[in-house]
């Protein structure tokens, strides 16, 4: 018999399509096992301003399809202090909360791994991050969203590139993992990408642009990730126009439109079945955990092993872009 009786579910950090839904999820799942339930207004923020949000069967209809979070989300310096933690803790302790599910990504379960350790409140994760860069999970919440709203725009792009035989370089988000952009690149046709995990080899790109562009002669795209190693989009799309004035080269930054809108139908089946399993764990004693996806089924992965491991770039898929731009 488990000794939960009320939970608290927030989300923190960067938000991203689909955590509506697995706050939904989270909501449900409570309330069918006839468990309280409270959101967290502004991930760990609200548990300092002790603001907490009673949610209900109905207070979560009708947000499967909104992106965003209706629980707002943020980035909260004063939960990194030990003062800032107990604080929310005595909080907790007030509204009679005895278990947490959050939603975000490794900053968010980092401050979950401290808290849980800190003041024994058991604590489950849910990966919600289009960068999708946990290890431990195949995919997290927003990633497949993120990845078409970049493919949409690609697309887009490439009408007008093609039009004028241009070279664009455009850059998504991705300060640290290179995941939205090799799978937007593969999945969009484009000529090559700049991830943070590869060096960028220049060499390399001086013979895609001889060959690959200067030959065809059509439009080229190449996809950046922001933290990629020159810069970013727009530094190496200058490089490449000072050593190469005779091109016409363009670049555009697809920013914050890659967090929003409706999540794809991955992302909400992704965050429904995350968001029951998140609750079931707690019932079963569960603490300090992320709960994931590999090859479909759904896993259990203690948030050390998630947050000291680096996910890595299938090699192959970088192989492929290689390959498809021939
Ligand atoms: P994203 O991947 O989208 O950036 P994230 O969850 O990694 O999401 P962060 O801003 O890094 O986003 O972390 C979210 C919140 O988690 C922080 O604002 C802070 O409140 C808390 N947090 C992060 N690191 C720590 C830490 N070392 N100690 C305590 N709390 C932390």
């Amino acid at each position: 018999m488990s000794r939960i009786n009320k939970i608290c579910v927030l989300t923190s950090g960067g938000d991203s399509p689909g955590m509506n839904a697995a706050v939904r999820a989270v909501v449900r799942t409570a309330i069918y096992h006839k468990l309280e339930i409270v959101g967290s207004m502004q991930g760990y923020q609200g548990l300092i301003n002790n603001e907490f949000m009673k949610m209900n069967s109905s207070t979560v209809s009708g947000i499967i399809h909104l992106g965003g979070t209706i629980l707002k989300s943020a980035r909260s310096p004063q939960f990194r202090t030990p003062e800032g933690r107990k604080l929310a803790h005595d909080n907790l302790v007030k509204n009679k909360v005895d278990a947490m599910v959050v939603i975000g990504g490794d900053g968010t379960f980092t401050g979950a791994r401290i808290f849980g350790q800190e003041f024994n409140m058991p604590i489950v994760g849910i990966p919600g991050t289009i960068d999708n860069d946990l290890f431990g999970t195949d995919y997290t919440i927003g990633y497949d969203t993120a990845s078409n709203t970049v493919i949409e725009a690609v697309d887009k792009i490439r009408d007008t590139a093609t039009a004028h035989s241009r070279l664009f370089f455009i850059e998504v988000m991705g300060r640290d993992a290179g995941f939205l952009a090799l799978r937007s690149a593969i999945a969009s046709g484009a000529e090559a990408v700049m991830v943070p995990e590869v060096k960028t080899d220049h060499q390399k790109l001086e013979v895609f642009l001889k060959n690959g562009f200067k030959k065809k002669k059509t439009s080229s795209i190449v996809i950046v990730s922001e933290g990629e190693d020159v810069g970013g989009a727009i530094n190496i799309a200058k490089k490449v126009a000072d050593e190469h004035p005779e091109y016409d080269v363009r670049v555009s930054i697809l920013g914050h439109l890659q967090r929003g809108g409706s999540p794809s139908a991955f992302d909400r089946v992704l965050a429904s079945r995350l968001g029951v399993a998140a609750v079931e764990a707690l019932i079963d004693d569960q603490k300090s955990i992320m709960v994931g996806v590999v090859n479909r089924e759904v896993v259990h992965v203690p948030f050390n092993q998630a947050l000291k491991n680096k996910k890595k770039l299938n090699p192959a898929l970088l192989n492929l872009i290689e390959i498809l731009s021939a």
